[in-house]
């Protein structure tokens, strides 16, 4: 199978292929995009529990169709900030936030526009998403002030450590998550052995109750309760 038979996007594919030699999905991107692109939108709209190895390719497999779901944001000419934050990506470490963080940048790349034409002059970006679709990395490293002036400006899209995210939820005041479509937990199951649980409860209550899950856990079996929400009741399980 082709990642446009999966529904995704051409102009997303196109990017993957040319820019960043990714031709054909795998295995978990499969199972996963097949759910979250279903041209049914009460299948779409369902929570995911994806089970899977580092390198299976699971990053782009929840990067992927919020990308898609977000990409009519790059229609407005300017960041409506009153949009806010509309997808949230929680890592356990740093350098597994960077390496998220990274990746999205390399799908942010994504031209809009072939190259060479004039509208990339006028853009001054090169016709690519970096301008509408703002991520922000948000860790314990670097300093407070620094991102909370990012977050002002506004960023659709946070990839953060839990601490810093819930500090963040709690005391910046631009930090605007009321229209959240997207909770990525990335290994999930390691978020709760670093004893993450209460702050990504708190998360949880800080984000609208609308949003989506996807919640990436390594290891099988596992059963998790947080926030008062029963994951393995509300879960889609996706086995690879
Ligand atoms: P991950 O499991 O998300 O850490 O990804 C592991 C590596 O596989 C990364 O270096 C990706 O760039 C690469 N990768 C992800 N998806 C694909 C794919 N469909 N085809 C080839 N390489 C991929």
């Amino acid at each position: 199978s082709t990642f446009q038979g999966l529904r995704l996007n051409p102009l997303i594919s196109a990017h993957l292929a040319s820019r960043m030699n990714i031709d054909k999905p795998t295995a978990i991107q499969r199972s996963v995009l097949a759910n979250l692109l279903d041209p049914n939108p009460d299948i779409a709209a369902r929570d995911v529990f994806i089970q899977s190895q580092t390198g299976s390719g699971k990053t782009l497999s929840f990067l992927l169709p919020i990308l898609q779901d977000l990409l009519p944001l790059s229609s407005l000419s300017y960041i409506d900030r009153s949009i806010g934050t509309l997808a949230v990506i929680i890592a356990p470490t740093r350098e597994l936030a960077k390496q998220i963080s990274d990746v999205l940048e390399a799908l942010l790349k994504l031209r809009l526009r072939p190259e060479g034409t004039s509208a990339d002059a006028e853009d001054g970006q090169g016709g690519n998403l970096t301008r509408w679709l703002v991520s922000g990395l948000l860790v314990g490293g670097s300093t407070k002030t620094h991102e909370k002036a990012r977050i002002r400006k506004g960023l659709p899209i946070i990839v953060a450590t839990p601490g810093r995210l819930l500090d963040h939820l709690q005391n910046t005041e631009s930090l605007n998550v009321g229209k959240c479509r997207w909770l990525v937990l990335d290994e999930a199951d390691r978020l709760m052995e670093l004893g993450f649980e209460e702050s990504i409860t708190g998360i949880i209550k800080g984000l609208d109750g609308r949003r989506k899950l996807a919640l990436n856990a390594v290891e099988e079996g596992k059963s998790m309760e947080v926030g008062g929400w029963d994951w393995e009741r509300r879960r889609r399980t996706v086995l690879c």
